[in-house]
């Protein structure tokens, strides 16, 4: 038997040593085989391959379809349909978090498992549930053209947290789907940084469209004629085939039904980004004057407003000021922040719009009468950006490390959560064992009143010049003394801080230190009222619709908008509760190399992975537990034939009488425990050795 299991240990529960080396040496060995996934218990540990490889076809479905995680070599299927199973026969809502930074492969895993359920399901071939499998397949091709950009760690890196609700009807076909899209890195629009790409739409257009649409939407072919699109210097990429992404981009729309009036002003407002790019201003004394206004006249025309409008937002801004409204001219400064605030804007509102769009096509459509029969259960999948730490590290891996904070927790808690309740189920005793509760850290970010999040949404709320480093100094006064805060001026022998504008915050996994540069500005996230009413007065219904809180009235006390800080805590909040309420699986993704190499396996990159992934506590925790638990049914189909007892012929008794005697034979009774419906076996040796006791006689 050529066995799948000789590459290495394919669940690290069952490893001789328990330690870090030993794990990622594992990983090694079976990364080096060909083998990229691997278990942590019921955890699925991915190491991107960085090749294609041959094991997702029709053969390894049905090797995986409808059995248990144990009974066939790792592989991302057993997770998918452990997951699934649970939603079809225990009528259980799921979720599938996948984790792991960028480059790690958490999108292709993603994509895998809607596959894989798109594969495994509708066996009897109805045609609105095929019709539903495919607009959930298409809808990436649209969601990655609007949220996805090269950076310098993937060349397809999503720029958006995602989550994925797949809904099925009580066959266990899908019926429908909902997509949650989480901070867009926005920023990305205006500025990208040597060797990076802006979002692949761009490209998609200026390299996909034809030679009358570029004409129609004022573009020339040409990708170094834009500002926003040329910075990073790298507009092609070996990897990316822009034109035929954007035809599969427009097939998509097209299957999910968007209207041609819709596709037509999404890329006419990708246009009117370009052309944004690239107007300039020219200031003397008090005047801010456009120096080419033909620009502008384009602009104007694709998102169908008047000339003088678009004129009159870049340059101006009105204000209301005790019932009277006052027009007041834009410093040259001024003018360009407005200018890219409003760019990033129409884009975030564009990708918001595209992913509504998204929506309504996967809608469930059942009539209501039957909604109680059909719309049944859910399998979550979330797919959202993984810890960052880089050089120089600023509001956007703030936001995103908080949102891993948050996730880490929820997987120590639920992992844990869900082995004392088998236990309990099981009726076996259990005493807790310690872990590392990162709450201290979500409580330092999260608080209200003293926490960061509150402490620079005070810093916003200020009327008069706060500035990023006073913020700072109201960090420094409220969190002084925080085991997981610290500063230049809150600790002076701190080599690692080299600036007064630095904080540490000591994350979960690992140190990192923000800049504070800018982060009162991105928190804030103002846009002059100006350009809302000006992208509400389209005569595009489409535009318009996009923006309807452009029909305000100036003179309207507006609230105060809610800050960018804000409204990623409450979204992650309101994530967590989400997921909280399902049965979780977890996908972990690591990168083995930063050169997107098939065959360098970078021992002190993964092992930084492993660290900060927590996936040793994982194991600790798995093993302080029980190492295996099996139901008593599969335990002896598995290990019958190491008993006279039990092999050839059964003797006699229940399941349970039978495993009894084949562990009491094997002198392994002090390390099993027998509860209600499975076997429980404490030490990996122990299994270790029932494997070996089978493996010589079959
Ligand atoms: P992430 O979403 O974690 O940033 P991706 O899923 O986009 O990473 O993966 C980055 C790249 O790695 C992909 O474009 C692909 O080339 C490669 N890759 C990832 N997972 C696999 C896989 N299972 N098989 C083959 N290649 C993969
Ligand atoms: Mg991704």
């Amino acid at each position: 038997m050529a066995s799948y299991e000789e590459v290495g240990i394919g669940d690290a529960v069952l490893l001789d040593e328990i330690s870090t080396r030993a794990f990622v040496e594992n990983l090694r060995v079976r990364f080096n085989g060909g083998k990229i996934y691997t278990y942590i218990g019921e955890v699925c540990v991915s190491v991107n391959p960085y090749r294609p490889i041959n094991l997702y076809g029709k053969e390894y479905v049905s090797q995986y379809k409808g059995r248990e995680i144990f009974e066939r070599p790792p592989h991302i299927f057993a997770i998918a349909d452990a997951a699934y199973k649970a939603m079809k026969r225990r009528g259980k809502d799921t979720c599938i978090v996948i984790s792991g930074e960028s480059g790690s492969g958490k999108t292709e895993a993603s994509k895998i498992i809607m596959r894989y359920i798109a594969a495994v399901t509708n066996v009897a071939g109805q045609q609105e549930i095929e019709r539903v499998k495919n607009v959930l397949l298409q809808s990436n091709a649209i969601l990655e053209a609007f949220g996805n950009a090269k950076t310098n760690r993937n060349d397809n890196s999503s720029r958006f947290g995602k989550y994925m609700d797949i809904n099925f009807d009580f066959k266990g076909d899908p019926v429908g789907g909902f997509v949650k899209n989480y901070l867009l890195e926005k920023s990305r629009v205006v500025m990208q940084q040597p060797g990076e790409r802006n979002f692949h739409s761009f490209y998609q257009v200026l390299f996909g469209a034809t030679d009358a649409e570029l004409s129609r939407l004022k573009l020339k072919r040409d990708v170094n004629a834009y500002h926003y699109v040329r910075q990073g210097g790298t507009p092609r990429v070996d990897s990316i085939a822009d034109k035929a992404d954007y035809k599969s981009c427009q097939g998509a729309f097209k299957t999910l039904g968007f209207s041609n009036e819709k596709i037509d002003a999404i890329w006419r407002v990708v246009s009117a980004i370009l052309h944004l790019g690239n107007v300039q201003f020219t200031g003397g004394g008090d005047e801010t004057l456009i120096s080419n206004p033909e620009v502008v006249r384009n602009i104007a025309e694709l998102i169908k407003v008047p000339v003088d409008a678009v004129m009159k937002a870049l340059c101006h801004r009105v204000i209301a000021a005790r019932g009277e409204v006052m027009e007041k001219m834009h410093t040259e400064s001024e003018a360009s922040y407005g200018r890219d605030a409003f760019a990033k804007a129409i884009y975030e509102r564009l990708f918001s719009f595209v992913v509504d769009g998204v929506n309504t096509a996967i809608e469930v459509r059942v009539e209501e009468q039957d909604r109680r029969y059909k719309y049944n259960t859910v399998i979550g999948v979330l797919d959202i950006y993984g810890f960052e730490i880089f050089d120089k590290n600023n509001f956007e891996q703030f936001c995103i490390n908080y949102c891993n904070e948050k996730l880490q927790q929820l997987f120590i808690e639920l992992v844990l959560k869900q082995e004392q309740e088998e236990y309990k189920r099981e009726g076996i005793t259990w005493t807790n064992i310690d872990y590392f509760n990162n709450q201290i850290i979500c409580d330092l970010v999260e608080q209200p009143h003293k926490g960061i999040i509150a402490i620079m949404d005070e810093a916003c709320l200020n009327v008069g010049k706060v500035t990023d480093e006073l913020m700072l100094e109201a960090m420094e006064n409220k969190l002084k003394g925080h085991n997981h805060f610290t500063t230049r001026k809150l600790s002076p022998m701190d080599k690692e801080l080299k600036h007064v504008e630095e904080f540490r915050v000591r994350h979960y996994a690992g140190d990192v230190v923000y800049n504070v540069k800018g982060f009162i500005e991105k928190n804030k996230d103002t846009l002059f009222q100006d350009f809302k009413r000006l992208m509400y007065s389209s005569s595009d219904p489409v535009i318009s619709s996009m923006w309807p809180e452009g029909a305000k009235d100036i003179t309207a006390t507006t609230k105060r908008p809610q800050t960018a800080g804000t409204m990623f805590k409450n979204s992650m909040v309101a994530l967590v509760k989400i997921l909280m309420s399902k049965e979780p699986y977890y996908v972990r993704c690591i990168k083995p190399n930063d050169q997107k190499s098939p065959v360098i396996f970078d021992d002190q990159r993964v092992t930084h992975q492993v660290n900060y992934l927590g996936l040793i506590e994982n194991l600790r925790v798995r093993r302080a537990g029980f190492a295996y638990r099996q139901s008593y049914d599969r335990f002896l189909r598995r290990y019958k034939m190491i008993s006279q007892y039990t092999w050839p012929n059964f003797h006699g008794g229940s399941d349970r009488d039978g495993t009894k005697i084949l562990v009491e034979e094997q002198g392994f009774t002090n390390d099993v425990t027998y509860g209600n419906t499975k076997i429980f076996v404490r030490s990996p040796q122990t299994l270790f050795a029932l494997e070996q006791g089978r493996a010589m006689l079959i």
